[in-house]
Order: structure tokens, then sequence, then C-alpha cells
């Protein structure tokens, strides 16, 4: 193909002459022009899609805001737990009878206005969750202590002797100043005195050790079970007797056989309790005994 230019002020012209391969480079470059015009348009678009620093960082806190809600709700949840635990402990320390300390009322200034809800921040939160934290254990220790009371008062219940030493029986002479069987003088009674057959099982009152089993004059065969903390009982006019000193007894343990051995005008047990020595009326401990209210009177 041939070009002729003509230029006007020059009065001349001039020919050209276009081969293929000058159509080759225009179609080339055009195609790269093409390719870079489309380039530049796809990254201004992308760049305009691509969100601005300023909203990553709002979905960011709004994520982080959300999360602070959620674990508000649990600490109001743990909250209302510990509320509850506080109760649950009081009826225990009634049922117990333990004596509970008043745990320390979070005081609350006097404050008032409008309710505009905002999620508590992170360090609060975290503040909340401490002193939570610390009062569940503070709790966690006092259930503990609750626990050991009521162990030990049990064992100490399973120490006093509150257990009819005979099941079947009528109840004698009461503790007290009476008239001697013997001597028909008035005489200190120092026990209580159970009538049953010769042969009725005798059992300990409560849980003990043996302290003696032996023939003690105008007792007769005796055991003496001592229960601790100066808590003694003493069982006579043993028939048989089926302990030895030193012996481990539960309450209810048979221990021997009403007789009529020693001082005795006929088959009965006699059943002090002993306080340090000191003679008690049994009928103080055995009334928490059901059976003991149940027995006939001679
Ligand atoms: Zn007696």
């Amino acid at each position: 193909m041939q070009v002729i230019l003509v230029s006007r002020r020059m009065k001349t012209a001039k020919a050209y002459t276009i081969m293929p391969r000058h159509l080759l480079a225009a179609a080339a470059l055009f195609v790269a022009l093409v390719v870079a015009v489309s380039g530049a348009a796809t990254w201004t678009m992308r760049a305009a899609a691509r969100p601005a620093a300023d909203t990553v960082v709002d979905a960011g806190e709004r994520h982080v805001a959300n999360n602070l809600q959620l674990l508000a709700a649990h600490v109001g949840e743990l909250r209302a737990r510990l509320l509850h635990l506080d109760s649950l402990g009081d009826r225990i320390a009634g049922l117990a009878g333990i004596g509970r300390q008043a745990p320390a009322a979070t005081v609350q200034a006097g404050m008032g206005g409008a309710l505009i809800p905002v999620a508590p921040s992170a360090s609060e939160l975290q503040r909340e969750l401490d002193r939570l934290a610390a009062e569940i254990e503070a709790r966690t220790d006092e259930m503990k202590a609750f626990e050991s009371g009521l162990l030990e008062r049990r064992v100490r219940e399973r120490l006093v002797p509150t257990a009819l030493p005979v099941r079947e029986a009528e109840l004698g002479s009461p503790f007290g100043i009476r008239t001697d069987p013997i001597a028909g003088l008035r005489a200190q009674h120092e026990g209580i005195d159970f009538n049953a057959p010769s042969g009725t099982p005798v059992l300990a009152a409560a849980d003990g050790v043996v302290q003696a089993a032996s023939w003690q004059g105008d007792f007769g065969n005796m055991v003496e079970v001592d229960h601790g903390e100066g808590l003694t009982t003493r069982y006579a006019h043993l028939q048989r007797v089926q302990v030895r000193p030193g012996m481990l007894l539960k309450r209810g343990d048979p221990i021997g056989s009403v007789g009529n051995t020693g001082r005795s005008t006929g088959s009965h047990l006699h059943f002090e309790v002993r306080v340090f020595g000191v003679p008690q009326n049994p009928a103080r401990f055995l009334k928490q005994d059901d059976a003991y209210a149940q027995l006939k009177r001679r």
C-alpha cells in the first residue's frame, strides 16, 4: 500500500509505502495499549472495592464488643449462681446448726438515672471475674467447713450414750435419791435400773473403747466404756461379759447379758453415765432414743 502525504505550506508531496510489517507493529501497539488501559481500570476498580482501613477497624471493634457483651452475660449468670449458692449455704448452715458469717455485702453507692446500656469494658469484666473467682473460693472453703462441722457433729453424736442399753426391759429405779432396796436407807442411786430377764443382751449406748470388764464387788460383773471427752458408761450386775478392755465398740454392739451378780435383788441392768467421773442422769441422754419413751415403768 502506498500513501501520499501532501504538505500545503511547503507545497510538497511525499509518498510513503506502508508495508505489512508496519500494520503488524501498529496492531501490536494497539493491543498493548488496550491491555494497559484495562489493567489500570481493573486495579482502580479493585482498589475502590477494597474496604478502607477504617472499615476494617470498625468491624474488629464490633466483634470485640459482641464478645464482651457475651462475656458480660456469662458474668451475670455466674453472679446469679453465686447468689443461689449463698442461699443454699444459709440453709445448710441452718440445718447443721452451724453459725454462718454473713458474706461481706457489696456496698453500692446511691445512684440513679436513666438506664443506658453500655457494653462493659474488658478491664471491668476482668475485675468482676476476679471478684467472682475469689467469692467462689470463699464459698468452697465455707462448704468444706460445713462438711467437717457436720462430720464432727455426727461423730460427737455417735460418741454420746443415747441408745438404750437393753431393748426389751421395764424401767426400774430412776436416777437420784431412793430408798436402798437392801439396806432400806435413803441413798443416792447413781444410775438407772432396767428390769429384764437374765440373759437379755446388753448393748453399748454409744461408740467407745472398753475400759474395764471385770468383777467390781457390789456391781458384780461390770463393763465400763470410755466414749472420750470425759464421758463414760457403766453396765453392772451382768450375767455374762463378752468384751475385753481395749476393745473398740460401735453403738449397739453387744457387750454381755443382763444378770443378778453383785449387790442385787433380782435380774436387772444398772446403767450409769458419768462425765469426768461425776454421775449424770442417764435419762438426759437416753431420751433422745425414741424407744426410751416407750419403755414401761415398773
Ligand atoms: Zn441400780
